[in-house]
């Protein structure tokens, strides 16, 4: 099956080929999860997607293939395949350990077909080992929600009191490793989305509500994974002096003007775009430790029009995980 960024099945999947002497592995799809960015480049939010294309960059493959150039792999083992897809190495942000701004880089499932199928092929130097007390299924989520998130978190320093505005598939994840850091967890959701507060509190937080709603206390730092811009001059007024609001996603509806007022005090705004393959090791030595557990909600390769629309109508709570293999 493959998907073109206007979100439809176009015709069976061929077999992928491996390009000769690249660093490539073939795999067998097993599982993909979904995540946000596939709806922004479905609805052309996100310019020059390569078309057709096959979305889906959270992969979870078995290595069927070989290229000729590769080391790192051997047929049948089960590796990830994440949104940094490749890097041209030789950029000022390459050769200085920020791969992740590569000038030239190429992203899974964006300008690389991605794992919306049943096969697909990788460069095996940007593919991740992936924690063997996982599931296909529950360690999917963990390539894209779990990473940007890490990254996010990271960004954030060591804030106590951390804020989560847009409770899904990322900070779902994050406020389990943030509460195993033994940070404050605010969640903040929809208004009316009862059950995502819950599932918040259920997690660790310690408050949950709407993003209309002021938190009980400052906070240190937040983190914006709904693609709202409203939301930044509202968490910014929610941190205290010297506090950080990080902007997680690729993607954000225009940010209103706000007053000085609200970055004065030494607070920070900023962005986080794409991994490191640092990042990602990281991350995947992480998860098992804390353990993060992925609260998944599967669909078949056939309903991926589906998941993207229960995402976009907000009604998940956790990942929506593709079951491929
Ligand atoms: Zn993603
Ligand atoms: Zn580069």
């Amino acid at each position: 099956m493959i998907f073109t960024a206007a979100g439809t099945p176009l015709r069976e999947a061929e077999r992928p080929e491996l390009e000769p002497g690249a660093e490539q592995v073939r795999l067998n799809v097993q599982a993909c999860a979904v995540c946000r960015t596939d709806l922004h480049i479905v609805d052309g939010e996100l310019l020059d997607p390569k078309l057709p294309l096959v979305l889906g960059h959270q992969i979870v493959g078995l290595v069927s293939g070989l290229g000729n150039g590769t080391s790192r792999f051997s047929l049948g083992e089960r590796v990830g395949v994440p949104w940094l897809g490749w890097t041209d190495g030789s950029c000022r942000f390459c050769r200085s350990g920020r791969e992740n701004l590569c000038d030239g880089a190429r992203f899974t499932g964006y300008q690389l077909d991605g794992g919306f199928a049943e096969q697909t092929v990788a460069d095996e130097r940007y593919c991740l080992r992936l924690p063997e007390s996982y599931s296909d299924l529950e360690v999917a989520p963990l390539l894209c929600a779990g990473l940007i998130g890490y990254r996010s978190l990271v960004m954030t320093g060591d804030a106590e009191r951390l804020g989560l505005y847009g409770f899904g598939a990322s900070a779902h994840i994050i406020a389990q490793v943030a509460r195993w850091q033994t940070r404050r967890v605010f969640a903040f959701t929809r208004s009316g989305d009862t059950e995502g507060q819950r599932f918040a509190l259920s997690l660790g937080a310690e408050w949950a509500g709407s993003s209309t709603e002021s938190p009980p206390e400052e906070l240190d730092a937040a983190i914006i994974f709904a693609p709202v811009g409203e939301l930044v001059p509202v968490a910014l007024a929610a941190i205290a002096k010297g506090g950080v609001v990080v902007c997680a996603g690729i993607h954000m509806s225009e940010i209103p003007s706000f007053s000085y007022d609200l970055l004065w005090g030494e607070r920070v705004l900023r962005s986080v775009a794409n991994l490191t393959r640092q990042d990602g090791e990281e991350f995947m030595r992480l998860a098992p430790k804390v353990p993060v557990r992925t609260q998944i909600r599967e669909f078949r390769l056939e309903e991926a029009n589906e998941a993207l629309q229960h995402l976009r109508a907000g009604e998940l709570h956790g990942a929506a995980v593709l079951k491929i293999g």
